[in-house]
Parts: C-alpha cells; sequence; structure tokens
C-alpha cells in the first residue's frame, strides 16, 4: 500500500521539477541528481522524495485513475454548500466574507468561537470543508509518527510523560531498533513521510541524532520530521544537514503566563525562536497549541489561531488538552468536541492552503466521530502513529489513546476506510 500517487516529471528547472498527476500540475522541490522529464517520482510536502520505475508507476496509476475520480466525485457531492437560509444573519455575513477570500477581523473569529446555535456551527464547519476542497480538492496526505522514547527531562504539567511521574515504565529505542522499524514501516507498509519523536531524552541529543539521520537517510527515501524539543538554531541546522526536512513543534499556547504556568523549566521564547527559525532556515513546519488548556480562554484560542497563521506552516496540529493521570492537571475538565472543531474550521477559513492535521487527541475525545468531524471540517490531513505495538502504550502524553492497541495494519485499513468514505483519496500531491 503506498500513501502518495506517482507523478511524471514534465518539466525540469534546476532543482525544480514540475509533476503531472492526472492533468494536473505541481511544482516540487529536487534533491535528486539526473532527474530527468519522463522519469516517475514520489513526492510529499513539496519534496521529491524518491523515484519509482515507469513500469511499477504506471501500473499503481491505473488502479488510481479510476478510484481517484470516483472518490473526488464523492468528495464533490459531500463538500457542497447550501444557500445558509437558516443561517443566522451575522454568521452568514462572516462566513460569505471568508467564502470571498477576505480575511477575518479578531472579533469575528471570537464571535465564531462562541456560536452556539446547532444550524449556524454546521454552516461554519460546511464553508471550512468546502473551502478545503476548492483549494486542495479530495488530496489528502497520511504521514506516520515513531515515538523512539519516552524519558524526557521536562516537567510539563499536562503531559503524562513528565520527569516527575515516576510510577511510568520508561523506554528507549536503540539506533538499530529504530532503523529496523523504519525499513518495515517504508518498505512494507508504504509511508514516504515519518516524523521521529521523543521526550526530551538526554541520550538523543542533537549529535547522536544527527548521526542516525544520516544513517537513516542514507538508507531510505523518504521525508523526514523531527520532534524532539528546541534545539536551538545551532541544532535546528545540524538536523537539516544531517537530512531532516521537516520540524513539527508546538508553541502550545502563545499566552507567554499560561505558558510559563505549564512549563515551570521551558522557555516560552526558545520555543518561539525555534519555530520561527525552522521556517527561516527552510524546514516544512508543522505547528499549533493546545485547545482548552486550565485557566485558557476563548480570546488567547484566538490569538493562538492568529500566531498559528502568521507562522505559515505546512500543517497545522491542534488538539485537544486531555487530562493525564499523575499530573497536577488530572483533575481538570476537557474541552468538548465542538471547541475543537470550531477550531479546525477557523483554521480553514483563515488558512485555506494550509494542511490541517485531524489530531489523534481529537479521536481520543471522541472516538465514533472526532476524526470524521475534524474531516468535515476543514481537516485534511493524518497521521498514524508507528510506534512499535509494545511501546506504544508507555509513551502515554495522555491515558487512553486511541489505536494504542490496534495494529499497524489495522490503522491502516481503518484510515483508509474513513477517508475513503468522505472521498478523500491517502495522498498527498505535494505543493
Ligand atoms: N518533546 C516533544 C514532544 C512532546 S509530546 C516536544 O517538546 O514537542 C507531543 C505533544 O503532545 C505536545 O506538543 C503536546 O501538545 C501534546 N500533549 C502532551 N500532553 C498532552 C495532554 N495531556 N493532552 C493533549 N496533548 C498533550
Amino acid at each position: 500500500m503506498c500513501y502518495a500517487i506517482p507523478g511524471k516529471v514534465i518539466e525540469v528547472k534546476e532543482r525544480k521539477v514540475v509533476v503531472d498527476y492526472f492533468g494536473e500540475r505541481r511544482t516540487a522541490f529536487n534533491e535528486f541528481e539526473n532527474l530527468k522529464i519522463g522519469d516517475y517520482i514520489y513526492a510529499q510536502g513539496g519534496f521529491v522524495i524518491d523515484r519509482i520505475l515507469e513500469e511499477e508507476a504506471v501500473k499503481i496509476l491505473e488502479f488510481w485513475k479510476e478510484t481517484f475520480f470516483k472518490l473526488r466525485e464523492a468528495d464533490l457531492r459531500i463538500s457542497k454548500i447550501e444557500d445558509g437560509r437558516s443561517v443566522s444573519k451575522k454568521t452568514k455575513i462572516i462566513l460569505d466574507k471568508a467564502l470571498e477570500g477576505f480575511k477575518l477581523k479578531r472579533e469575528e473569529v471570537l464571535y465564531l468561537l462562541n456560536l452556539e446555535d446547532e444550524i449556524d456551527k454546521e454552516y461554519l464547519y460546511k464553508v471550512a470543508n468546502y473551502i478545503r476542497y476548492k483549494f486542495h480538492k479530495n488530496a489528502c496526505c497520511v504521514h506516520g509518527i515513531i515515538e523512539i522514547s519516552n524519558y524526557c527531562s521536562c516537567d510539563c504539567l499536562y503531559c503524562g510523560i513528565r520527569r516527575s511521574n515516576k510510577d511510568l515504565n520508561r523506554y528507549r529505542m536503540t539506533e538499530e531498533e529504530i532503523l529496523r522499524h523504519l525499513d518495515l514501516m517504508i518498505n512494507k507498509y508504504g509511508f514516504k513521510a515519518i516524523v521521529i519523536q521523543s521526550g526530551e531524552d538526554s541520550y538523543y541529543d542533537v549529535e547522536r541524532l544527527s548521526s542516525l539521520i544520516k544513517e537513516i537517510k542514507k538508507k531510505f527515501n523518504l521525508l523526514l520530521f523531527i520532534s524532539i524539543n528546541e534545539v536551538g538554531e545551532e541544532g535546528l541546522r545540524k538536523f537539516y544537514e544531517a537530512g531532516v526536512r521537516g520540524l513539527l513543534l508546538r508553541f502550545e499556547t502563545i499566552n507567554k503566563e499560561l505558558y510559563e504556568r505549564f512549563h515551570p523549566e521551558g522557555s516560552f521564547e526558545e520555543r518561539v525562536n525555534d519555530i520561527k527559525k525552522a521556517k527561516e532556515i527552510g524546514f516544512l513546519l508543522l505547528t499549533g497549541g493546545l485547545i482548552g488548556l486550565p485557566g485558557e480562554s476563548l480570546q488567547d484560542i484566538a490569538e493562538d489561531i492568529f500566531f498559528a497563521t502568521r507562522l505559515n506552516p505546512e500543517m497545522y496540529t491542534f488538539g485537544p488538552f486531555l487530562p493525564a493521570s499523575d499530573t497536577p492537571l488530572s483533575n481538570f475538565e476537557k474541552p468538548d468536541l465542538e471547541i475543537v472543531l470550531k477550531v479546525t474550521a477557523i483554521l480553514r477559513l483563515l488558512n485555506p492552503e494550509g494542511k490541517i492535521v485531524s489530531t489523534t487527541a481529537v479521536e481520543t475525545l471522541s472516538p465514533q466521530e472526532g476524526r470524521t468531524r475534524a474531516f468535515l471540517a476543514g481537516a485534511n490531513s493524518l497521521m498514524l502513529n508507528l510506534t512499535p505495538e509494545h511501546y506504544k502504550t508507555l509513551y502515554r502524553i495522555y491515558p487512553n489513546r486511541i489505536h494504542e492497541n490496534e495494529s499497524i495494519e489495522y490503522q491502516i485499513e481503518k484510515a483508509i476506510k474513513d477517508l475513503q468514505d468522505l472521498g478523500r483519496a491517502p495522498t498527498d500531491l505535494g505543493v
């Protein structure tokens, strides 16, 4: 099974290539030597990440061709919006403005975050989904994430793998284990974009990780993201040189006072600087915040949305705070699904071109409908947890993470079914 559609190179301009996908043209950044017109490639996140033999590509494209257009028709049907006649006047005016491509103001975003009326909320989600279709069609990228270690020297108040949580069994995958596991995920299951994540583990410092990354890049063609912690500009440059092309780092909350309350030793400035620097260096940026942290207001959430928008990341990742046992925040309430959907939809109104991920946390918050409803409120990306099964339950940032007892095969099958039911093609056409 593969998670990208092969494309045919139709133009080569220095390090950029133009790629054809069923008549649609996309540009991708190329780091391969000798790539020429007529070659077939896989692209992810706007990067050419692998070449593929013509006969293999033609076979895969043959399978995709019919499916792809059938799915797209289904998506188009689902994404239609009605005239919105029963929607309240103010909501309609704001959403019409978004539909016409005007940027929303703070008070309008706050108004949408406050919506209570069911018809109005549904209309917000529908408009967001329509905009998603208009800009992305039914393309949907499926990345994988491997959590290589749950050792953490940080003590973030909400996080279940925080240093002070002494009851948690700690694990750390060895370099060999990681390489073997990647081999399986890439060569058996077809993943082409993978995030390597961990707690702040002093064993996996920048030096050690950089040499591991070089090893990984020597062995596999993949788009590699890293999600460790703040490493500063020098660390980021080392990662880039080693072959990392994406950074997943949430700013968590842009309210400095809240940030400092929840990260007793963390530096808000360092976190934000890393995020901004990564973008400057050329990393694909995946960022966002936690929704519903204790003490967070709707105004704070609106500021998080605007801050994320200004960063202009490749992908937005905003997930609900879920109270974790054995943490100081264990007794606080989790937010409801509607606020997560509103944030997803508003992000889409403000960022038609960005990718928005439907997070594992939103699925955990609402196992029955979290994923589908996020996809119908503007989301268009998915990250599957590829951590080996015997470690997955130990990366317990919050309890009962969805899919933690499911095999990778089952997760893939389920993701494909959920996506196809919505007319989405589990692929990434690049940019
Ligand atoms: N060390 C990495 C990864 C941390 S865990 C880093 O510093 O970014 C990945 C993400 O899990 C965090 O960014 C946080 O947003 C999320 N997370 C942690 N605890 C959580 C909780 N209780 N509920 C929801 N999300 C949580």
